[in-house]
């Protein structure tokens, strides 16, 4: 909590940027930032990264937007903040009445609040009556979500940092931890340098913490589901398998045991371009060692098959029983600073927040308690489906709060053909983004060092930000915008006076958070959910029983999804994209922190030696990389991190123009309809420019 001495003040919170979820205290005088510091937060400890350390200065950016902006023909004008409220309140109850509840869409923001995330989807729900709202989660994670609920239940790591610090054995699959996600990575780096873990990294690339693996394997791209199958399948052909767990806390072997039969190891061998020994070191490793903890990310998930492949992950956890216990399980790495919570509040088309469905009676009959309407059991749409149906004319506005979605979704150009034919769209956010071009009205939010609230963290850790300092004059945390238009259409319950009092509504609606209140939460004081009545959170899961009914965990026979956009004569290429440590996602804050754009100015795409030399490549040459989809202009880097045709563009572009994303195309994971950013094939034009 602050600590005032003098004109200084000191003031915790909690990192705006990835999910590890570093807590420390600011420094400051008036708006000027003196310093970061960290105290024992329970993520980091003493550390942070370049980002949480130095990454600030956005917050007193000039290019902050300090008034609302209404579009009038090709340009936006100044209005009042009552004059703004007013007309979309007005646009929204019109568009409803006109076309219906369903022709309106809503998305929350992973860097906003648990609060202001809960209240987006209420709002939605509530106000408007439809389930159209969505989070980023289903452009990143929503895949592993899926893959947990399926085989343990809840979708959510299923221990802390710590967790995979004690592990014997950590294995990344398509995650760059030690870019996207450093204070975890940091962590892990220690325990393998004082013996205590090794490290497996899977992955095409040879990142940071691949060069520092014990064990460092890259398959062919889209091939993780295999291997996993063949590892699975060779464990339980050699007896390897944890039998006792099995047979008192899983169901489904038999099952699962069938589904494994095309997996052979030579097939894995041929399928990944690994030989058979690899595999077989592979699987006795998993075995052999007694905490094991699989991390994964976007190199999994932005796959056609990335929930699938999810699925085999936690298959493969259940077989050697490496879940339950300290050291072991499951640990899906959360992007953005926020977006698990994002998601456990509801943010999305099927379930009110703590993963309540809204066709179970039970969650309608508390929430008609409470918000006094019946929720409709209908599934809504989730982002991807909102931008098609916008296309097709039956949405007809959107209120898309603090996601810059036209540098973050796959096929940029799709996308904005998407918000040119909405008749309203509201977009909310710190800065005149690229997104907010195509916007009616431009709410100016406040970021986090402005506002009360809470964060959650990859671990399921639930922690306090508090007040830095007052809203820049003319801009308001999110749930004041919301709750504005709320009472503004003469909704009910919309008196919220602190963050707080939407948490309490939180814990009242959701069991899952019975238990989380603000007393409970000073300071550096947190909770992992689930959390009950009595304050008893979870850090470990599953010790006893799994999330399902009769406590036992499902071994779910998964189904393989081949990738569809291969390399071929045309598009003979592969892409891969991702994060670099100094940006976080598409860019927006860390472009305006001087230091670090100073230092990564901007995106570049990765090309091998051996394509270089092939294609008189040098790093600098201006190259043109293209693909159905469209094209973009960048640097090339000649760099061993990737091998032969694959190359690799970070994903946080400064402009529209240079972003990965115009590359990226329509296809998609087969059940959360996440983007199969992964999937793409482009060619190479060398530009002959230096
Ligand atoms: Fe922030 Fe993540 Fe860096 Fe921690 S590791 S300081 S949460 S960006």
């Amino acid at each position: 909590s602050q600590a005032r001495e003098g004109y200084i003040e000191r003031t915790k919170t909690v990192c705006t940027y990835c999910g590890v979820g570093c807590s420390f205290d600011v420094w400051t005088k008036g708006r000027h930032i003196l310093k970061v510091e960290p105290q024992q937060g329970a993520a980091n400890g003493i550390s942070t990264c370049v980002k949480g350390k130095f990454g600030w200065d956005y917050v007193n950016s000039e290019d902050r937007l300090t008034s609302p902006l209404i579009r009038e023909g090709d340009r936006f004008r100044e209005a009042s903040w009552d004059e703004a409220l007013d007309y979309v309140a007005r646009r929204l109850t019109e568009i409803k009445g006109q076309y219906g509840p369903d022709a309106l869409s809503f998305i929350a923001s992973s860097k906003c609040t648990n609060e202001e995330a809960f209240l987006v989807q209420k709002f939605a729900r509530q106000v408007i009556g439809t389930n159209n709202v969505d989070n980023c989660s289903r452009y990143c994670q929503s895949p592993a979500t899926v893959g947990l609920v399926r085989t343990v239940g809840y979708g959510g790591d299923s221990g802390t940092i710590k967790d995979l610090e004690q592990a014997d054995l950590v294995i990344g699959v398509g995650t760059n931890t030690a870019e996207s996600h450093p204070v975890l990575a940091t962590r892990l780096k220690r325990a393998q340098k004082l013996g205590r873990q090794k490290i497996v990294v899977v992955d095409l690339r040879e990142h940071e913490l691949a060069r520092r693996a014990d064990l460092f394997l890259q398959p062919r791209p889209a091939t993780d589901f295999i291997w996993l199958n063949a590892v699975s399948r060779y464990i339980l052909d050699h007896g390897l398998e944890a039998r006792e767990f099995l047979a008192e806390r899983v169901d489904g072997l038999a099952e699962f045991r069938a589904s494994l039969e095309p997996y052979t190891l030579e097939y894995a061998a041929e399928a990944t371009g690994w030989s058979v020994e690899t595999l077989v070191n592979l699987a006795e490793m998993i075995a052999s060692h007694k905490r094991v903890c699989i991390m994964w990310a976007m190199g999994v998930t932005q796959q056609c098959g990335g929930s699938e492949t999810s699925t085999a992950i936690s298959n493969l956890l259940l077989v050697t029983g490496n879940y339950g216990r300290p050291g072991t399980g499951a640990y899906p790495l959360r992007g953005h600073n926020n977006v698990q919570g994002t998601s456990d509040m509801g943010a999305m088309p099927d379930q009110v927040s703590g993963y309540q469905r809204v066709t179970d009676p039970e969650v309608v009959a508390r929430i008609q308690a409470e918000w006094g309407i019946t929720l409709r059991p209908d599934r809504g749409l989730d982002n991807t489906q909102m931008i098609d149906a916008a296309i097709d004319g039956r949405l007809k506005a959107m209120w898309l709060t603090g996601e810059e979605m036209s540098l973050t979704d796959a096929d940029v150009n799709h996308l904005i053909r998407g918000y040119e034919s909405l008749e309203l769209f509201v977009v909310q956010d710190l800065y005149f983004t690229n997104t907010a071009r195509y916007a009616d009205v431009i709410f100016p939010a406040a970021p986090s060092l402005e506002k009360e609230g809470t964060f959650t963290s990859t671990e399921r850790r639930i922690q306090r930000l508090y007040q830095v300092m007052e809203p820049l004059p003319g801009c308001k945390p999110d749930w004041q915008i919301y709750q504005a238009v709320a009472q503004r259409m003469g909704a009910e319950g919309w008196n919220y006076t602190h963050p707080g009092d939407i948490m309490d509504e939180v814990a009242r609606v959701s069991p899952m958070f019975a238990g989380v209140h603000y007393s409970r939460l000073e300071g550096y004081d947190t909770l992992c959910w689930p959390v009950a009545e009595d304050g008893t959170d979870s850090p470990l899961l599953y010790t006893e029983e799994f999330h399902f009914e009769g406590g036992k965990a499902r071994l779910w026979p998964a189904e393989y999804v081949a990738p569809v956009n291969v390399p071929d004569a045309e598009y003979d290429l592969q892409l891969n994209s991702g994060r670099m440590l100094e940006h976080f996602h598409e860019g927006n804050m860390t472009f305006r922190v001087a230091g670090i754009a100073a230092k990564t100015p901007d995106a570049f795409v990765e090309v091998s030696p051996e394509l270089a030399a092939e294609r008189g490549v040098e790093t600098g040459s201006w190259v043109r990389v293209v693909s159905k989809n469209g094209a973009v202009r960048l640097r090339a880097l000649v760099t061993e991190r990737v091998t032969g045709k694959q190359i690799y563009i970070p994903m946080n572009s400064r402009e529209l123009e240079g972003s990965v994303n115009l590359l990226t195309g329509q296809n998609r994971d087969t059940i959360t309809h996440t983007p199969a950013y992964k999937d793409t094939a482009v060619r190479l034009e060398v530009l002959g420019e230096r």
